[in-house]
């Protein structure tokens, strides 16, 4: 059996970003296993939006969490570029919910105004407004807005990147500060023992180590049965749709349609009660382009290349889970909805507390147990 200090199970954007937070911090030998499941692409098929706006109307910890995550964003990504030389494709050019219509606007200016006073309960500001809409044209002048468009809320200080290259530059800086990334290798079965160290056994062998960290999305669910606890995530569909690629025109995404560094324009996104069904259906792909095109005219213009689906891993409240599993001191839980805009607090928060160095004061809100008696 093979000795390691830390085993990290899952190599989507949670577990890659916490084991690059493990060995910056100097965590000693850390293996991180990926399965690589074509079911669990949730990594690889997001939106690739770096937001905070919207986030924890019910859940101001959560509101501050996001906050927090998204003025690292800019350092964050400097310090992946000059680790392994990749460009994660930030652009720090803000972000847009639109309205069509009267009612729609009242109801964004209301939802602006109302978690403003969230985040006034917990010290931060939000630094979002309401645009009308010839503000909302100025804001993005090569697109011309539907009819029905009224305005936006929008910030200045959030953005979007490319989540593969993300996902990339993740898994090779932890492997260049000397992490081991075996991909193709399934956890199997958690061993717990009494001297708190833990047996893993994956489809190749078997390994020990002194803490283990289970971020392995979906997969997670059984890990933690076997431990004896319910994880408390639901999935959730969404699908996207992407055009052929053309010249640069939207420099600002808004929350349904945002133009990529290489051209093509991503339409999304649908919200599915379908398990773990990852199929797209004409019937979403249709509401989608219906509502792109009505924010945009233009886009009717463009062909459709491809579309995909992905499962995200859902919370009742919508706000993370970090925890220590029941009764396994040594053992860290991490599942959550919004890992690429998260991603800066795997290093900066989620590292040092798995390793006992601190604890944020947030962590406590973030526990699987907030939610049995619900
Ligand atoms: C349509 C859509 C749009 C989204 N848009 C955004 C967005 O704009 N911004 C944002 O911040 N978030 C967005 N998300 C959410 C984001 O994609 C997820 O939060 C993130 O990908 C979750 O990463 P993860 O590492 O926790 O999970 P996963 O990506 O599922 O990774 C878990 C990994 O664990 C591995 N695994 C599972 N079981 C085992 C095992 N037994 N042994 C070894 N490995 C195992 C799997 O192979 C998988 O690779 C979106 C999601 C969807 C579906």
């Amino acid at each position: 059996m093979k000795s390691v200090d830390i085993i990290v199970i899952g190599g989507g954007l949670s577990g890659s970003a916490t084991a690059l937070g493990l060995v910056r911090e100097g965590a000693g030998k850390v293996v991180l296993f990926d399965e690589h499941l074509p079911s669990q692409r949730l990594s690889r098929g997001n939106f690739g939006l770096t937001w905070f706006m919207c986030k924890g109307a019910t859940h101001p910890v959560y509101a501050q969490w996001c906050r927090m995550a998204a003025q690292k964003w800019p350092d964050f990504a400097a310090d992946l570029k000059e680790e392994t030389g990749y460009d994660v494709e930030l652009e720090w050019t803000g972000g847009a919910v639109h309205a069509f219509g009267e009612e729609e606007f009242n109801a964004h200016s209301q939802s602006v105004e109302s978690l403003r006073k969230v985040c006034e309960s917990v010290g931060i500001d939000y630094p979002v407004k309401m645009l009308d809409r010839s503000e909302f044209q100025d804001l993005i002048p090569n697109m011309q807005l539907g009819e029905d468009v009224t305005g936006a809320m929008y910030t200045s200080e959030q953005g979007h990147v490319n989540p593969l290259k993300l996902l990339t530059a993740l898994r090779c800086a932890f492997q260049k500060k000397g992490g081991i990334f075996k991909g193709g290798e399934s956890i199997g079965k958690i061993i717990p023992h009494k001297n708190g160290t833990v047996t893993v056994k994956t489809v190749k062998g078997s390994y020990q180590c002194e803490k283990l960290v289970i971020a392995a999305g979906h997969g997670s669910t059984r890990l933690l049965k076997s431990l004896g606890e319910k994880l408390h995530i639901y999935p959730s569909r969404g699908q996207l749709m992407v055009t052929e690629r053309q010249k640069r025109m939207l420099r600002v995404p808004i929350l349904c349609v945002r133009q990529t560094v290489d051209g093509t324009f991503l339409i999304g996104l649908t919200t599915e009660d379908t398990a773990m069904d990852t199929r797209t259906t004409a019937a979403a792909m249709k509401d989608e382009a219906i509502n792109a095109i009505r924010l945009f005219p233009q886009l009717a213009k463009y062909n459709w290349v491809r579309a995909w689906g992905a499962i995200r891993v859902m919370t009742p409240d919508g706000a993370p889970i970090y925890s220590r599993v029941q009764g396994h001191d040594n053992i860290t839980v991490l599942a959550l909805h919004s890992a690429v805009s998260l991603a800066p607090m795997k290093i900066s928060a989620i590292a040092p507390w798995i390793l006992g160095k601190n604890e944020a004061e947030q962590l406590k809100h973030f526990t699987n147990g907030r939610f049995n008696n619900a």
